[in-house]
């Protein structure tokens, strides 16, 4: 993966009823191309990320529930399909949250936890941020 500057702009996430319909979507309509599928238990989501070809630019990742207690579930439930979060890129997540904490910024995760591709990820309430939830990453050196 190529070097990403902290706080540029990771992927934007979109909660979808059915993974395997949305994933052709994004390929028929956007001509995306499907970089990594995952299933992430804890979180009670499988997710799909999709990228331009040649996996540069902003990725786009599905997000559907594995169960009804999932959070994608109760999120559709309420607002039907859309966006769900905007996820930003940052260089070192420890620090990052130890200062917004500082700030007094309300997050969600004040440890980090694990995500997609071994990263590190935290979100900060959407309250926090004009009701937009807001995901960091840190990549680990390993991806590519
Ligand atoms: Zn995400």
């Amino acid at each position: 993966m190529e070097q990403k500057e902290n706080g540029s702009l990771y992927h934007i996430a979109i909660a979808v009823n059915n993974l395997k319909d949305a994933e052709k979507l994004y390929q028929d309509v956007i001509g995306l191309k499907i970089t990594h599928r995952e299933e992430i238990p804890e979180q009670g989501v499988r997710a799909t990320m999709l990228q331009p070809a040649g996996k540069t630019g902003t990725a786009i990742e599905l997000l559907e529930a594995i169960d009804d207690s999932s959070p994608i579930a109760k999120f559709i439930e309420k607002k039907g399909e859309g966006i769900h979060h905007i996820c930003f890129y940052v260089d070192n997540i420890e620090k990052t949250l130890k200062e917004l904490k500082i700030k007094g910024i309300k997050l969600l995760d004040e440890k980090p936890r694990l995500g997609a591709y071994n990263s590190k990820v935290a979100f900060i309430h959407p309250k926090a941020m004009n009701g937009v939830l807001v995901e960091l990453a840190e990549l680990s050196e390993k991806t590519d």
